[in-house]
């Protein structure tokens, strides 16, 4: 089955907190073991924003992916170069601070490889607001343009900590559906994080994605929940009519707990038997693990 997982903040533990592979919840043995076709790692930029050393971290992050080259696992520029049976890796952004030099920055990270980019992450910047701030306003004239940028460079736009009113703005002057890498379902649990029905109903009507968060505090309100909970959420959207447009973003790496039974990426495969425990078929089990991913990537 090819699966793949939209989020991790793997790179950063390693490459700025220096963390032990052995201690991660995701590290090549694990991939391996869970069956991980296609993991994606975030280039986090970082808690303090533009007033850190984006620039620095980032050097940091890309250099600890030698962790992975040296244990045969490489680098892919397009989900559809992953392959069934092995297991590859994909960049992504967390944080549009590294686009806030100018517009030419977005295609110089489309050509490290970078698929995808969350726009803010828990901080405003150059181009919009999180859904932590509160905010009302959408994005900015500036941030409009990146996003046109990214889209020109077939980068997918990640939604995941940007507020709803920018949300809306990627929906309302563009034509190209974003994904939310990381999300979880607001019905199921009150979060800022989450996202609401009316933008899970938008997702899959523009043909979106939705990668469900893997941290119990996003799944359940009581901070703890087991990977059936997880499910929960996934099977959520599929009620909704969104079986062809959700799967994994695990954020394995950025949280300090999992849910029971879903420890690091070699456990996976308990989420796929919880999946199939609530009724679902085999086809609707592989689209959520991977295919509805790579149908994503065709769409945009
Ligand atoms: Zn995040």
């Amino acid at each position: 089955m090819f699966i793949a997982d939209t989020h991790s903040d793997t790179l950063y533990a390693l490459g700025v907190n220096h963390a032990k592979l052995q201690d991660l919840m995701i590290n090549p043995e694990k991939l391996r073991k869970g069956g991980i076709t296609l993991q994606t790692f975030a280039l986090w930029t970082g808690r303090d924003g533009n007033r850190g050393d984006v620039d620095g971290i980032v050097r940091g992050e890309l250099s600890a992916r030698r962790f992975f080259e040296e244990a045969g696992i490489h680098q892919v520029d397009d989900p559809a170069q992953a392959k069934e049976g092995e297991n590859a890796y994909m960049l992504s952004v967390e944080g549009g601070e590294v686009f806030e030099k100018g517009l030419e920055a977005v295609s110089e990270f489309r050509q490290l490889g970078v698929r995808m980019t969350a726009l803010v992450w828990n901080n405003e910047n150059a181009i919009g607001y999180p859904a932590k701030s509160g905010e009302k306003r959408g994005l900015k004239p500036y941030g409009l343009d990146v996003v046109k940028e990214m889209q020109s460079c077939h980068m997918a736009v990640d939604t995941s900590h940007l507020n709803e009113a920018g949300f809306w703005d990627i929906f309302n002057h563009t034509n190209v559906p974003p994904l939310a890498s990381h999300s979880c379902c607001m019905s199921l649990c009150r979060h800022f994080r989450n996202l609401t029905d009316e933008q899970i109903r938008a997702m899959i009507r523009d043909g979106g994605y939705i990668g469900i968060n893997f941290y119990p505090a996003f799944l359940s309100e009581s901070g703890e929940c087991d990977v059936e909970r997880v499910a929960e959420h996934i099977d959520y959207v599929c009620q909704m009519g969104g079986e062809h447009i959700v799967g994994f973003g695990s954020d394995f790496d950025g949280i300090e707990c999992a849910p029971r039974g879903l420890s690091g990426a070699d456990e996976v495969p308990n989420l796929l038997d919880a999946l199939r425990r609530r009724g679902m078929s085999e086809e609707a089990v592989s689209g959520i693990a991977g295919g509805n991913l790579l149908r994503y990537f065709s769409r945009i």
